[in-house]
């Protein structure tokens, strides 16, 4: 979500160091009580609430519909940043559309849209010059329009659909900071009263203009929540050692920021450079999170983890976990690597999984009493803005597992998921 960002230069005004990661709130404040999500991305849960909502969408004649009405609200009226309509971007001269949400697999027609259906969409309102850009659920897939497309020196592309595309998408104009400011002042208070005193952002993009504006939300009250933010292994060189704090010691607002583990998002097929990152990561004194959705993944993650130990006293985390083999649990645990699953997607997801896992698959599905049991450090986060970051679904998810029993959790080891 780097291209959302608005250009920010202050320098880092690092105040404290500490050596155990993570704090866990300031006494007579708080924030030493609720709940830890162990995994979101803050940035793209603000720029979520910022787009037009496509994430009910069961068919693309719904999407292309709920797209027709954002269009008429936001593009040519120029209308506002209210939550929940697509905000105008600064500094172009006609707004660009936003929208996110949609999940291909949750549809009637199982394919994304293209930009031959936006433009359509477009062209029944008018508005075919009105630049669209259509964000995937997961965050790696955008559909561009042709206006969009245009804009971006991309007239050429086939079909509009990118995947992990963030050389292209660093095109599209940042949301203003006045308006991305109040719409994360109003999600940090959102998540704040579901009872969320803390959130570890585990987005693999961070460096330290992201650093810099979360230590001044954090600082002035904007967001209420603690924070960890993890880092970019290709950030490495220009932000401070793990768990610097940072902000102003005389700042009135209670919230902290602290510099997190190094977030590694392995490219399929590309494993080796995921064995080269960790090993950066460990020389450079972070530990490393690594998301791991797939059984493959998670091999050569412990694999790597097991010729590479992470820094001293630090421990590495598997983000997701989402399948592991009964095999692989026993290894999970002897790398002593913290797990953070996700709970809420068996709600979320459940009709994705029905259709896509087999009945095997889905025994191996998001693990936690087997976990637990093996002696594993099992936390949990919503990854929102892909499922709600909404603690008590959470915990409902763990305690009930729907596909395997065997894997739910009682309610005291479902609330502690959700602790420091
Ligand atoms: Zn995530």
């Amino acid at each position: 979500m780097r291209g959302l960002l608005p250009s920010l230069s202050y320098p880092f005004s690092a105040v404290e160091t500490r050596s155990g990661g993570p704090f866990a709130g300031v006494p007579g404040t708080g924030t030493e009580r609720g709940y830890v999500d162990h995994h979101v991305h803050f940035m793209a849960s603000v720029a979520a609430g910022l787009s037009v909502d496509v994430t009910t969408s069961t068919s693309l004649v719904e999407l292309l519909d709920r797209l027709r009405e954002g269009i008429d609200v936001s593009g040519r009226s120029g209308g506002g940043a209210a939550a929940g309509s697509g905000a105008p971007c600064a500094g172009s001269k006609l707004a660009w559309v936003r929208a996110w949400g949609y999940d291909e697999a949750l549809m009637a027609e199982r394919r994304h849209p293209t930009r031959w259906d936006l433009d359509r969409v477009c062209a029944s309102r008018g508005a075919t010059d009105v630049p669209l850009v259509v964000h995937h659920r997961s965050g790696h897939v955008a559909v561009l329009n042709s206006a969009a497309l245009r804009r971006l020196g991309r007239g050429d592309h086939p079909d509009g659909v990118v995947f992990d595309g963030h050389e292209i998408l660093a095109g599209v104009p940042r949301l203003d900071v006045a308006t991305l400011t109040s719409a994360a002042a109003s999600l940090s208070r959102k998540w704040a009263s579901a009872g969320i005193t803390a959130f570890v952002d585990a987005t693999h993009t961070n460096g330290p203009e992201e650093l810099d504006l979360m230590a001044r939300w954090c600082a002035t009250g904007v967001v209420v929540q603690d924070v960890s933010m993890m880092v970019s292994v290709e950030r490495l060189g220009d932000v401070p050692p793990f768990a610097t704090v940072l902000g102003d010691p005389n700042a009135p607002g209670p919230a902290r920021l602290s510099v997190g583990p190094v977030k590694l998002m392995p490219r399929p097929g590309r494993l080796d450079g995921l064995r080269q990152a960790i090993v950066e990561a460990h020389e450079r004194g972070f530990p490393a999170a690594v998301h791991v959705v797939d059984v493959e993944t998670l091999a050569v993650t412990l694999e790597a983890f097991a010729k590479s130990p992470p820094p001293t006293g630090l421990a590495d985390r598997l983000e997701h976990n989402a399948l592991s083999l009964p095999e692989q649990v026993p290894a999970i645990a002897a790398s002593k690597a913290r797990v953070v699953v996700n709970p809420g997607f068996l709600a979320t997801r459940r009709t994705k999984y029905e259709r896509e896992l087999g009945d095997v698959e889905r025994g191996w599905l998001i693990r936690m009493r087997s976990l637990l049991e093996a002696g594993v450090d099992l936390r949990a986060g919503s990854d929102s803005p892909v499922s709600a970051a909404d603690p008590e679904q959470i915990i409902g998810c763990a305690i009930s597992h729907p596909f395997t029993p065997g894997e739910s959790l009682d309610p005291a080891s479902a609330r502690r998921l959700l602790s420091w």
